[in-house]
C-alpha cells in the first residue's frame, strides 16, 4: 500500500494530523496499535479541564470526538495496525504487511512506567481507567510516585472511600495547587515495596498505584535523534530524519496535554502540505 503520509499513532496528536491532512488535500492513512483511537484519553474517565472552550467533557468523551470528526471526514485509521518497524525510504512494517509514503509522522505518544511493577488485579500501572479499575472502598492503598499523578491518585482513593498513603523516594513534584487538594499522608525517603508481599517498607497495603511517570514509545528502525528520551523536533515539527515529522508527547517539545498534541498535530500537518 503507498500513500503519502502515514501517521503513526492515533492519539490525540495523530488524530488531530490526519483530520488537518484531509482538509489540506494531502493523502493520509493513520496506523493505531490498539482497538480504538484516542490515545492516553481513552483512559481518562474524569473531566478534562484544560481544554480551552471544552467543558462537561471527558477525556474519554474527547477520544470519542476525535475520532468521529476523522469518520465523518472520511480519514482513512487502521485499527490494531502497529508499525513494528521504520525503514528509510519510507516503508513500514505492520502485521497486514509493508506499507509505503513519503512522509512519516511519529505520534506514538508515551506510556506510564512500570518501574518494574506488573500489572494485576492489585497493582495498576499508571492513572485513570487503570485506578478506577480496583475496587478501593475500606481498602489501604499505597500510592507510589510523587508527581501530579500521584496526588490526584490519592484524592479519588480518598474520595471513593479508600485509605491512601503516599510514598515519594524524593520531596514531591507534584504542583503545590494539586497537592493542597490532597489530604492524605505522605511518607518521603527511600522505600522498598514488594508487589509479592504487598508490602511498602514492610506494612501491609490492599492495592498498589505505582505512578512513575511516562516515557515515550518510539517504534525502532530510523536513526531519529533524541533529547532527554523523546524524539527531537524542530519548530516545524520535523525530526533529524527529513521528511520525518513527530507531534504530541513522543516530543517532549510542549507541555503535556491534549490540547497541545492536538495543536502540535496541526502544525506537523500543515508543515507538511505546504511542502
Ligand atoms: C489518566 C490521564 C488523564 C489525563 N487527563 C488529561 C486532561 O484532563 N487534560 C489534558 O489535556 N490531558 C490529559 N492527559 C494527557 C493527555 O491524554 C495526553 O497529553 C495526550 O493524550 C497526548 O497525546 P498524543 O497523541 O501525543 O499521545 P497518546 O495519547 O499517548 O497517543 C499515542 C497513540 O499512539 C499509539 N501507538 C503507540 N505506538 C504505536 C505504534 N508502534 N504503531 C501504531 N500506534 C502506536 C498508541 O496506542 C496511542 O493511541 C491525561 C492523561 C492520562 C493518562
Amino acid at each position: 500500500m503507498q500513500t503519502e503520509v502515514i501517521v503513526i499513532g492515533g492519539g490525540p496528536a495523530g488524530m488531530a494530523c490526519a483530520i488537518w491532512l484531509k482538509k489540506l488535500g494531502v493523502a493520509a492513512v493513520v496506523l493505531e496499535a490498539a482497538a480504538e483511537t484516542g490515545g492516553l484519553q481513552t483512559v481518562n474517565p474524569y473531566e478534562n479541564l484544560w481544554m480551552p472552550g471544552v467543558q462537561g467533557k471527558t477525556g474519554q468523551d474527547l477520544a470519542h470526538d476525535l475520532a468521529r470528526h476523522a469518520e465523518d471526514l472520511g480519514v482513512e485509521v487502521r485499527l490494531n495496525c502497529p508499525a513494528l518497524r521504520l525503514h528509510e525510504g519510507f516503508r513500514v512494517e505492520t502485521p497486514e504487511g509493508e506499507m509505503v509514503a513519503s512522509h512519516l509522522v511519529i505520534a506514538t505518544g508515551t506510556r506510564p512506567r512500570a518501574g518494574g511493577f506488573t500489572p494485576s488485579a492489585t497493582v495498576a500501572i499508571g492513572p485513570g481507567t487503570p485506578m478506577e479499575a480496583m475496587a478501593v472502598e475500606g481498602r489501604k492503598v499505597a500510592i507510589l510516585g510523587g508527581g501530579d499523578n500521584a496526588f490526584d491518585q490519592a484524592r479519588f482513593v480518598t474520595e471513593r472511600g479508600g485509605q491512601a498513603t503516599i510514598f515519594s523516594r524524593h520531596e514531591p513534584k507534584a504542583q503545590g495547587v494539586v497537592r493542597a487538594m490532597t489530604d492524605v499522608p505522605v511518607v518521603v525517603g527511600p522505600y522498598a515495596a514488594d508487589q509479592q508481599a504487598m508490602t511498602v517498607n514492610g506494612q501491609v497495603f490492599d492495592l498498589f498505584g505505582v505512578m512513575f511517570g511516562f516515557e515515550a514509545v518510539v517504534p525502532p528502525g530510523l536513526d531519529l535523534k533524541f533529547e532527554d528520551g523523546y524524539v527531537a523536533v524542530d519548530r516545524r515539527g520535523e525530526t533529524s530524519v527529513a521528511k520525518v515529522f513527530a507531534c504530541g508527547e513522543v516530543t517532549d517539545y510542549w507541555h503535556a496535554c491534549a490540547a497541545t498534541a492536538i495543536a502540535h498535530g496541526v502544525q506537523v500537518a500543515w508543515q507538511i502540505a505546504r511542502g
